[in-house]
């Protein structure tokens, strides 16, 4: 172990492996950087074109209604719903994680009024470390900074200012699954409320938001959701918040009558409120198209053989890598882990750029780590095996030393 045969075997068993075809593929690549841009789905394709000349082409302004792009933010909201454990009525699409992670927390601020904090990791995201900074300074809240295995403690002894607490399910870089029930317990127990990143956990793991009485959460629809290169961010609030969330963007798309385009701001009943402007709806219908891939499948499913894939991934890794300078970032244990295996090396740029160049696609995060992403949509064990195996070579014969890979690139 572990063998390309075992790969195949381990493929062979695997009842999601035909959902692959349900994608785009180019067929000589191993693709895994779903995590930062997902794969083209066979069903977008047709519904953008249709959308374009039948919808834009034809029927112009009226598509609005005849072809419902109005409801579309909260239609596709419902449909990722089921994929996060959230009834229907608590998720709008439209906007960018960005602004959507700007409102939730200037809206979460205004949930409890008084107290002072707004507690974030360290590690979280830049954008979301830069808006807690501006968001904070907005509402009149200092930003601490305690590293997610302390937040609970931090909590319990000091949680009596605390108004936000803003994690991600999943760390971005390392892929380490943090236990979201445990610190929204935390966070509840202290009076705060919870705004969760989900960017890294929708479609790649199951989410249990309304049994887990998360208050606010926002993810990304570009990366496990495969919903196309700036798909629109969701944003989810529990049904209880709905009538006292104040979003601070206040669009006309927000409004209780946006069509009497009246002189005041009155926020629309439930979380239509959260819609701000009008959305891309381009990228808004490709993103419903591409949720297709998740008809018929339970988000338990999806786990069981993203783990699968993971196991397979450090079996290969221990077997290959960890004996060349390479050191094994994501936590062994499955239940610690997202959808991602992630290994450092002091050459990870270079090395990644010559296993592009072999066909296999992962990404790299500074300092020194090279990212590997498991959508159990598309990914086999094979591609896994594939993919370890050329970063061994590449590292034996030193062929990332080659200038073609050694000098700097803006993304990688
Ligand atoms: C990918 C990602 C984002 C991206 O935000 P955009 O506004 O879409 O650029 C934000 N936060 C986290 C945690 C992410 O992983």
């Amino acid at each position: 172990m572990p063998t390309a045969r075992d790969a195949r075997n381990l493929d062979l068993a695997d009842p999601l492996h035909s959902r692959r075809e349900m994608f785009l593929l180019p067929e000589q690549i191993v693709y895994l950087d779903g995590n930062s841009l997902g794969a083209l789905s066979s069903g977008v394709p047709a519904t953008v074109e249709k959308v374009v000349r039948d919808q834009w082409g034809d029927h112009l302004i009226t598509a609005w209604t005849e072809d419902d792009w109005w409801g579309a933010p909260l239609r596709i909201g419902d449909r990722i719903g089921r994929l996060l454990g959230a009834a229907p009525g608590q998720i709008t699409v439209g906007e960018s994680t960005s602004v959507q992670t700007f409102n939730a927390l200037v809206a979460a601020a205004r949930l409890r009024p008084g107290r002072r904090l707004l507690v974030t990791d360290p590690d979280h995201f830049p954008t979301n470390r830069y808006l807690a900074q501006s968001a904070a300074g907005l509402c009149g809240l200092e930003v601490v900074a305690v590293p997610v295995p302390d937040v609970c403690g931090f909590l319990r002894e000091q949680g009596e200012q605390v108004a936000v607490v803003s994690y991600g399910a999943v760390d971005f870089r390392t892929g380490r699954l943090w236990d979201t029930a445990e610190v929204t317990a935390a966070a509840h127990a202290a009076g705060a409320v919870t705004v969760w990143d989900l960017c890294h956990a929708a479609g790649a793991l199951p989410v249990a938001l309304d049994d887990q009485g998360v208050d606010i959460a926002v993810g990304c629809t570009y990366k496990y959701l495969s919903g196309g290169p700036g798909s629109p961010a969701f944003i989810y609030v529990a049904r209880r918040h709905h009538e006292i969330f104040e979003p601070p963007l206040t669009g006309w798309h927000g409004h209780a009558r946006p069509f009497r385009m009246e002189q005041d701001f009155e926020p629309a009943p439930g979380i239509a409120r959260t819609r701000i402007g009008t959305p891309p709806v381009l990228s808004l219908l490709a993103l419903e198209a591409a949720l297709g891939v998740f008809d018929g499948v339970e988000m338990t499913e999806i786990r069981a053989k993203s783990l699968s894939l993971g196991d397979f991934f450090i079996a290969c890794f221990d077997q290959h890598l960890a004996s060349l300078g390479f050191e094994l970032m994501t936590p062994r244990e499955g239940s610690r882990r997202g959808s991602q295996v992630t290994v450092a090396h002091p050459e990870a740029h270079a090395l990644m750029r010559a296993l592009i160049a072999r066909g296999v696609v992962g990404d790299v995060r500074p300092p020194d780590m090279l990212r590997f992403g498991f959508n159990a949509l598309y990914v086999s064990h094979s591609d896994i095996h594939r993919a370890v195996t050329t970063l061994r070579d590449i590292a034996l014969c030193g062929a990332h030393h080659d200038p073609r890979f050694t000098t700097p690139t803006l993304i990688t």
